[in-house]
C-alpha cells in the first residue's frame, strides 16, 4: 500500500488514494472504459480522499446508473469514478493516468485484470485486449 496523489489536467480536482498496485489494476472493454481508454485501480471508499475541487466535478451516468463517472467541468478529465458491484461493494475507480507521483516502473509492474464489461461477463477476460 502506498499513498498516491492525483489530479485532473487543469489541477482544480486533486485527490489522494491508498493503492496497492501489486494487487492488480483493471482494464475493461465496456462502452465507457473503451472510449476513455481507462486504466483503473479499485479502492475502498475509506482509501480515497478528495483534496480539492468537489464543486468543479460534473457527473455522468448511463444505463443502470450504478456508477458515477466524475469529470472536471473545466478540463474534461475523469480522475475517478464511484461505483457499486457484487465483486467490490462500494468502490472508487481511480484513473491511473491521473496519478502525479507514480513512477513508470510502478505502473509497468502493476498486474492487469482484463474485464469483459462489454458482454457483462465480468469473470472471464475478453479474448482481445491489445486494442483497449
Ligand atoms: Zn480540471
Amino acid at each position: 500500500m502506498k499513498i498516491f496523489h492525483g489530479s485532473c489536467h487543469c489541477g482544480q480536482v486533486r485527490f489522494a488514494a491508498d493503492i496497492d498496485l501489486g494487487a492488480g489494476t483493471i482494464r475493461c472493454n465496456c462502452s465507457i472504459c473503451a472510449k476513455l481508454r481507462l486504466w483503473s485501480a479499485i479502492v475502498k471508499p475509506e482509501a480515497f480522499k478528495l483534496l480539492a475541487g468537489e464543486s468543479e466535478l460534473s457527473q455522468y451516468q448511463f444505463l443502470g446508473k450504478t456508477e458515477q463517472h466524475l469529470f472536471c467541468r473545466h478540463c474534461g478529465v475523469r480522475p475517478f469514478g464511484i461505483g457499486h458491484s457484487p465483486r467490490w461493494g462500494k468502490f472508487y475507480a481511480v484513473n491511473l493516468a491521473c496519478l502525479d507521483d507514480v513512477t513508470p516502473e510502478e505502473l509497468s509492474d502493476a498486474p492487469i485484470t482484463w474485464l469483459d464489461g462489454k458482454n457483462d461477463n465480468w469473470y472471464t477476460p475478453p479474448r482481445q485486449v491489445r486494442q483497449l
